[in-house]
């Protein structure tokens, strides 16, 4: 197994790459490590390499790694959340990047004991396989939320379709900013909506030419 540090250096590089192409000299980009393939053990690398943002997206991952973990971490659950597994994790994680249905809010409004950090996850390429919301539904959606005081919008999230074509997923990506840029010029107090949470192991750099603020970084860092 490769060595998080040097992996991580890589990473990096290529994050500067893409934000000098894009000219976001001065932006943060935020490495979420991926975790949820990893054991305990090799969680603890991720934290000593100095990333402190860490993704699991299963409960029962998320729960033991936060049991043996006493490190400073921020955590993001960024799986499907089933309904009847909101109790067991939504006042553990920090960030929920899968909302993408009115149930699941409801539930969260019920067990959240303060505000919940959320991702709107979009469907944008339409790929039958891909949870989230399509495109027109997003901001209908986002508008529906505010009548829960647990749920902040602070962005969108979507995967990219497993391609080769950088053109294909550049597109999706690209229409996830304009969405955003469309529930910004809302100015909903709850949905502030400044983050985009985009970009894997094969498209980060895609993500951040076309406007990522949280890339979700798995088997390039850790496996
Ligand atoms: C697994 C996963 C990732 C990380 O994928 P890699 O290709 O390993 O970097 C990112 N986002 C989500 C939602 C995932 O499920």
């Amino acid at each position: 197994m490769a060595n998080i540090r040097e992996n991580l250096e890589i990473i990096q590089q290529r994050i500067e790459g893409a934000k000098n192409r894009a000219g976001r000299q001065h932006d943060h980009i935020q490495i979420i490590a991926v975790t949820k393939q990893v054991s305990v053990e090799r969680t603890k690398e991720v934290l000593n390499a100095g990333l402190i943002h860490l993704g699991e997206n299963r409960p029962e991952g998320l729960l033991a790694k936060k049991e043996s973990i006493q490190d400073q971490a921020a955590w993001h659950y960024i799986g499907t959340l089933q309904s009847k597994k909101v109790k067991k994790v939504i006042n553990e994680i920090d960030y929920l990047h899968s909302l993408d249905r009115m149930s699941l809010a409801e539930e969260i409004e019920k067990r959240a004991i303060k505000p919940v950090k959320c991702f709107v996850q979009a469907n944008v390429s339409g790929e039958e396989s891909k949870h989230g919301l399509s495109k027109e539904e997003v901001i209908p959606f986002i508008q529906s939320l505010e009548k829960f005081s647990k749920i902040q919008v602070v962005g969108l999230m979507t995967m990219a379709p497993n391609t080769e074509n950088e053109e294909i997923i550049r597109k999706v990506f690209r229409d996830l900013k304009e969405l955003q840029q469309e529930v910004m010029k809302l100015n909903l107090p709850y949905a502030p909506c400044q983050e985009l949470s985009m970009g894997m192991s094969n498209d980060y750099e895609i993500a951040i030419e076309e406007g990522a603020t949280f890339i979700r970084i798995g088997t390039a860092l850790v496996g």
